[in-house]
């Protein structure tokens, strides 16, 4: 079935069609089905239709990058062998004809893969189309969606880019979009509305699944298949939607958008970071192996508090002493790396509470403006 007949099919059809299809209701031998399970049919890189336009309405775009809210599989109980990023934007909009009753709704595909694939490049493209979309008086609002494994860095990096306060929300789903229960339409939904609401201006770029706000600067993904897998360990959800309404308790208190000096608009990439984890018997051999493959930084997931091996210290200060940055971060998944007073001078920074994934996306920024360590050491300490 080409796009054309697909999309004939869906307006004959329906919103009633559309939403069975994302929630699993639908049954795989139809016509239908058969969309969703060859993925022939998809419209990547496309800008959707015109869609009619409520003047009393906040628009609302909806950038598109891939991930499990835009996953199939042929089976409606299958949530782990499934196809990330397999639908398209049109798809997922049309999914949620309840969103039209809360936004001017349109959508863009800026990448459609699965979130593991976000490179550098992807996210330079996402960020510098934020920024543009946002300086436009007809975009009160951003809803992105992303595969679940590296949303967070997707939405630390966006948060420390994104040059307005207008809202930035991020949303992914844990269940393909052909699962019984899928969750990503309700998501989607929320996601909307929290990017619709004037109280979510100015708090920095948000995470919605499973009901809570989250701040991109907190949450984490804290397990690998259950729904209710983005936490902030230590600092807590900014908000939920709960019943229709959005309710906001907490704010973030962590510099964000435009209080922060990062400027992507003319950068085509960002330097090599990579991130290099503890364990015991750890040797020096990967940080050596990172120097000669050109990182200008590396992050350690170390043990506790940001701890290194003997060997592996070794290997880190040699790496300093060649102008490579390091960041001791942590392995543990929650709580702050505290600063030591050897650090400066080995080119060392302590990553504050930050995590190894998204100290890796402070790094990279830092990096486009400093090689100061104490500099670096401050960023990590505000943002
Ligand atoms: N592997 C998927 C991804 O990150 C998982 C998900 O989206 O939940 O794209």
């Amino acid at each position: 079935m080409n796009y054309k007949k697909f999309f004939a099919v869906s307006l004959l059809t329906g919103a009633l069609f559309s939403t069975s299809l994302l929630t699993g209701l639908y049954t795989p031998t139809t016509q239908a089905a058969e969309f969703v399970t060859t993925g022939k049919v998809i419209a990547v890189n496309s800008v959707s239709a015109a869609p009619s336009i409520t003047k009393t309405l906040p628009n609302i775009k909806i950038l598109a990058t891939g991930g499990t809210i835009a996953g199939s599989s042929a089976s409606n109980t299958d949530t782990t062998g499934y196809k990330a990023g397999s639908l398209g934007v049109d798809t997922l909009i049309n999914a949620v004809p309840e969103m039209k009753s809360v936004a001017n709704v349109s959508g863009e595909q800026i990448a459609n893969v699965g979130s593991p694939d976000i490179t550098n490049e992807i996210l330079l493209k996402l960020a510098k189309r934020v920024n543009e979309l946002l300086t436009r008086n007809d975009v009160d609002g951003i809803v992105i969606t992303h595969g679940t494994d590296t949303l967070e860095e997707t939405a630390y990096f966006l948060n420390l880019v994104t040059k307005s306060d207008k809202p930035v929300v991020v949303v992914g789903s844990m269940r393909p979009a052909t699962a019984i229960s899928a969750d990503g339409p309700f998501n989607l939904y929320n996601a909307v509305k929290v990017a619709a609401d004037k109280q979510s201006i100015g708090k920095g770029v948000l995470v919605m699944l499973n009901d809570r706000i989250g701040a991109a600067r907190y949450i984490t993904k804290t397990n690998t298949t259950a729904v209710d897998t983005f936490k902030s360990p230590e600092q807590g959800y900014l908000g939920a939607v709960v019943g229709d309404k959005v309710y906001y308790y907490n704010e973030p208190t962590r510099k964000h958008t435009t209080s922060t000096p990062f400027d992507i608009s003319k950068l085509d990439k960002l330097p090599q970071v990579d991130v290099l984890y503890e364990y015991e018997n750890n040797g020096r051999c990967l940080y050596d192996a990172a120097v000669t493959a050109g990182a200008k930084g590396i992050v350690v997931a170390g043990s506790g508090d940001g701890s290194l091996s003997s060997a592996s210290e070794a290997g880190a200060i040699d790496a300093g002493k060649k102008g490579v940055l390091i960041v001791r971060s942590t392995r543990v998944g929650s709580g702050t790396v505290a600063p030591s007073s050897g650090d400066a001078k080995n080119n060392f920074v302590s990553s504050d509470s930050l995590n190894p994934q998204k100290s890796r996306i402070l790094l990279m920024l830092a990096l486009t403006l400093t090689n100061d360590v104490n500099k670096i050491q401050t960023f990590f300490n505000e943002y």
